[in-house]
């Protein structure tokens, strides 16, 4: 079965606002991405490669699916698998740090 949703563009890009996105879903998959329309005139039917490109890293097989924390030294590619909670724990503790500081 096939049906479209609209959704927006959600990678890391300075994009304000988000690109409008039309989906294809096929079988609970998304199978193409296109422009859609937006409520606000000049967004319209606006898209660049990354966009265009979404479903490649979105279902990637080497896409990564749980938080990895660095264990060794900066650049020598050490991680450790752990869970959401101790991710999100993780991000907190570093942002008070961050903002005491
Ligand atoms: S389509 Fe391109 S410009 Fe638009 S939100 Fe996505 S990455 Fe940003």
């Amino acid at each position: 079965m096939t049906t479209s949703a609209r959704t927006v563009c959600d990678p890391n890009c300075h994009a304000s606002p988000k690109c409008g996105l039309s989906a294809t879903i096929e079988n609970g998959r998304i199978i193409a991405v296109e422009p859609a329309d937006y409520p606000i005139p000049g967004f319209e039917n606006r898209i660049c490669m990354m966009g265009r490109s979404r479903l490649e890293y979105q279902y990637h097989p080497e896409r990564l699916r749980k938080p990895l924390k660095r264990v060794g030294e900066r650049g020598e590619g050490q991680w450790q698998e752990i869970s959401w909670d101790e991710a999100i724990q993780l991000f907190v503790d570093t942002q008070k740090r961050v903002t005491d500081q």
